[in-house]
């Protein structure tokens, strides 16, 4: 094959505890998928059906252990943090019913799903898609994969997300309206699932704007941390 511009590197995401690294060939989000989170963006928690968004796999930023230094995004007086726990499919399938959904888990990570409220709520307002306000440049910081064969599955455990220091979200992994398994077999009766694809697990309450020379670190218990710092 012969390319006639400088095909780019296949966005990746490294593995606690190995040199092989994941690649990501597309970002799955679900909505409000934490009650108290739900409230806070003025819905009810009722459980209706997940609702789902994406990112392009080239708005992933691996962070390593050092964190990672990022550019205040464009166009926006009002980025989010939302921390989310990452799923990173490894087997292909469609039609995947909860009861084997997690057999299709490479493993699980930390990510940002980093939002820029102000377009979001332009596009609420005027009826119009989410990519603006969700799919930009370096819109997905996401840390190392954990593998499930080694780490196991995670039903729980705490996940909180810190602000120069401060706790701004916290929750528990079981606080999900809609669990990892029952994601996984709503997405694949709409797209044939691969591996590669990663799913954003939704956020708990407390998300919030971040400011030029913020410092957000991020906390998912047996997954590590990520820290994610904004230039000035
Ligand atoms: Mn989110």
């Amino acid at each position: 094959m012969q390319f006639i511009i400088e095909p780019w590197e296949t966005p990746s995401l490294a593995i606690a505890g190995m040199t092989g690294r994941f690649p990501v060939r597309h970002v799955f989000c679900v909505g409000r998928n934490y009650a108290e989170h739900a409230k806070e963006m003025g819905h009810d928690s009722s459980k209706e059906p997940p609702f789902f968004f994406t990112k392009s796999a080239h708005a992933v930023v691996p962070v390593g252990a050092g964190g990672v230094t990022l550019s205040f995004p464009q166009m926006t007086e009002n980025l989010h943090h939302e921390i989310e726990m990452t799923v990173a499919i490894g087997r292909e399938g469609k039609n995947i019913s909860a009861a084997n959904a997690l057999d299709y888990v490479y493993g699980y990570g930390v990510g940002l799903d980093m939002t820029r409220r102000d377009l979001q709520q332009v596009a609420k307002d005027m009826r119009r898609p989410w990519s603006f306000g969700k799919d930009f440049d370096e819109a997905a910081p996401m840390g190392p994969i954990v593998p499930a064969a080694s780490g196991g599955h995670r039903p729980d455990g705490r996940i909180w997300l810190k602000v120069n220091g401060e706790v701004k979200q916290q929750d528990d992994l079981a606080g999900m309206i809609w669990n990892v398994a029952e994601q996984i077999a709503f997405l694949s009766q709409y797209y044939t699932l691969k591996p590669g694809h990663v799913i954003m697990s939704g956020t708990p309450a407390g998300v919030g704007p971040v400011a030029r020379g913020d410092t957000l670190l991020g906390h998912i218990d047996g997954l590590g941390e990520i820290e994610v710092r904004y230039t000035k």
